[in-house]
C-alpha cells in the first residue's frame, strides 16, 4: 500500500526541523494567508464516524508500523483541525445528498434532494460556479460518479435518486474529469430510455475509460471513467482478488490520474474526491470493509497532500458528511489482540454472506468465514447465521441487501475482533475537518457545513 512520502520529499526533513516547525512560523503562515489558493482537493470520506478514523489509524499502524496519513496531519500539526455541524433543513441527522448540497449549494436542503430547496428553488452547485470562472473541475469516487456526494458538488435533481437523470445532466454542465462506478446509468442495456451515454459524452469530446489499462492510457483531455456497474468492489476484496484488482483503479490511482489531468490548466483545478463505500460499510457494520476502505481513502489523502505540498497553491479539506454507526474498539482482556485480527482478513462480509445460499450448510459457513477472517465461530454462531437463509430468494443473482444478516454477522464477530456498533445508520455528530494550504485561514474552529461554499469561493477568488 501506498505510505506517504511528504516528509522525504521536502528539504526539512534533512534538516531535522520537520514540516511542524516550517508550518508553525509566523512568517510563512502569513504568507500563505495572503495567497490565493488556485486549486482545491476536497477529500470526503463518506459516513466516516470518529471511531473510524480512529480505528482505521490505530489497524494501519498496528499492522504497518506507520499511522494513517490524516492523523499524522494532526499528529505534526499540518493542518488546521475544525469541528463542522453537517444538519440539514430538515433533520439533526444528515443524509449525504443534503450535506453534499450544503456544501455544494451554500444552503442547507432537506434529506433526499440535490441542491434543491422546499418549493423547487435550485441552488447553483460550486463546480459549476468554479467552471464558469475558468477552472477544469473533477469527481472521483469508489461508488456511482451519479450518486449524492458528487452529484451534490456538480448538478440540480429534485431527488438523490434518479441517477440516470443526473448521469444525463453531466452532458451539459458537468465535471471535466469523471471518475468512479455507476456503468448502469450511462450504459444504453442498463438505462430505462435506451441511450448510449457514452457515445454522448464521446461526441463532446469526452475519452471513456472501463478499465485500469483505458484509464492508464489517458493523459490528457476530458475523461469519463466507469469502472463497475454499481459501486466499485470494496478494497479488501479487491485486495485479495487479483482478477478484479487488474481492472478496477484504487481511490488513490483514480485522485492521482484527475490531479494529473488537471494539473496544468492556467486557471487551476477543483476536485472532490470521496471514499463512498465507507459509508456502504457502516450501514452493514462491516469492520473489515469500512476499515480498509478509509485505508484506501487515507491513501488518496496521501496523495492529494504530496501533490498540495509541492505545489503551494492548492486547498485541501478532508472531512466526511457525517458518522456512520459509530464503531468503536470495546474494552476486554484480548481486545488487542482480537483487534489484530483485522491483519489477516481476505475478505469482507458482503463477499461471505453473498457466497451462501440455502443449498448449503452450517460447515460451508463456518469455513467461509475461516478463510475470511481467519478464525472460526462456533457451530452454534453458524447455525445462527445459516437459519436466515431458510426461505430467502436471489434476485439476478444476487440476494436482496437488505435480507442478508450483516448485523447477526457483525455481532458474532465483535467477540472476535472486539469492534462495536451503535445502530446501522447515519449519526448527528459534529465532524472533522482538516485544512491544509492557501485560504485554509478562512476556516474557524467551528463551522457549520453551508460556510464551506463561500470559504471555497473566498479562498480562491472566485466572484459569482
Ligand atoms: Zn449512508
Amino acid at each position: 500500500m501506498k505510505r506517504r512520502n511528504f516528509f522525504k520529499n521536502t528539504a526539512l526533513a534533512g534538516a531535522g526541523i520537520g514540516v511542524l516547525g516550517a508550518c508553525s512560523s509566523p512568517q510563512l503562515a502569513l504568507q500563505q494567508e495572503k495567497k490565493k489558493a488556485k486549486n482545491i482537493i476536497f477529500l470526503v470520506s463518506d459516513g466516516m464516524s470518529n471511531g473510524t478514523l480512529t480505528m482505521a489509524d490505530t489497524l494501519r499502524y498496528r499492522k504497518d508500523g506507520k499511522a494513517s496519513v490524516w492523523l499524522d496531519l494532526y499528529r505534526d500539526n499540518m493542518v488546521k483541525r475544525s469541528l463542522m455541524d453537517m444538519a440539514s433543513a430538515s433533520s439533526i441527522v444528515t443524509d449525504s445528498a443534503a450535506a453534499s448540497s450544503s456544501w455544494g449549494g451554500g444552503h442547507r436542503i432537506p434529506n433526499g434532494g440535490i441542491n434543491v430547496d422546499r418549493g423547487g428553488v435550485e441552488y447553483t452547485p460550486i463546480w459549476q460556479k468554479f467552471k464558469r470562472a475558468g477552472k477544469k473541475t473533477g469527481i472521483a469516487t469508489t461508488v456511482p460518479v451519479t450518486h449524492a456526494t458528487p452529484a451534490g458538488f456538480c448538478t440540480n435533481s429534485r431527488t438523490r435518486n434518479d441517477q440516470a437523470g443526473i448521469a444525463k445532466k453531466y452532458l451539459d454542465h458537468g465535471p471535466d474529469v469523471i471518475l468512479g462506478g455507476g456503468q448502469n446509468y450511462f450504459d444504453s442495456s442498463h438505462r430505462k430510455d435506451g441511450r448510449d451515454l457514452y457515445a454522448d459524452f464521446e461526441n463532446k469530446a469526452y475519452q471513456v475509460a472501463k478499465n485500469k489499462k483505458q484509464l492508464n492510457s489517458i493523459n490528457r483531455g476530458n475523461i469519463l471513467g466507469v469502472f463497475d456497474n454499481e459501486g466499485l468492489p470494496y478494497t479488501l476484496d479487491l485486495m485479495n482478488n487479483k482478477d478484479i484488482e487488474k481492472d478496477i483503479p484504487t481511490l488513490a490511482e483514480m485522485t492521482q490520474k484527475a490531479i494529473y489531468l488537471m494539473k496544468d490548466h492556467s486557471r487551476g483545478f477543483v476536485l472532490q474526491v470521496e471514499g463512498g463505500k465507507v459509508d456502504w460499510a457502516a450501514h452493514a457494520n462491516d469492520a473489515g470493509a469500512l476499515l480498509y476502505d478509509q485505508m484506501a481513502f487515507d491513501d488518496a489523502v496521501g496523495v492529494a497532500m504530496d501533490f498540495a505540498l509541492q505545489d503551494e497553491e492548492t486547498l485541501v479539506i478532508i472531512t466526511t458528511d457525517h458518522g456512520n454507526a459509530n464503531p468503536g474498539i470495546l474494552y476486554g482482556k484480548e481486545v488487542n489482540e482480537n483487534f489484530d485480527r483485522l491483519h489477516q482478513f481476505k475478505a469482507t462480509n458482503d463477499w461471505i454472506l453473498q457466497g451462501i445460499t440455502p443449498n448449503d450448510n452450517v460447515e460451508f459457513v463456518r469455513e467461509r468465514i475461516a478463510f475470511a477472517n481467519g478464525f472460526g465461530i462456533t457451530k452454534e454462531e453458524a447455525k445462527d447465521l445459516f437459519n436466515y437463509y431458510k426461505g430467502l430468494e436471489k434476485e439476478d443473482g444476487l440476494y436482496n441487501y437488505k435480507n442478508l444478516p450483516f448485523k447477526k454477522l457483525s455481532r458474532i464477530q465483535e467477540s472476535y475482533h472486539s469492534i462495536g456498533w451503535a445502530s446501522g445508520n447515519h449519526t448527528g455528530d459534529f465532524v472533522e475537518l482538516a485544512s491544509f494550504g492557501p485560504g485554509n485561514h478562512l476556516i474557524d474552529g467551528f463551522i457549520r457545513n453551508t460556510d464551506l461554499h463561500y470559504i471555497m469561493l473566498k479562498a480562491t477568488e472566485v466572484i459569482v
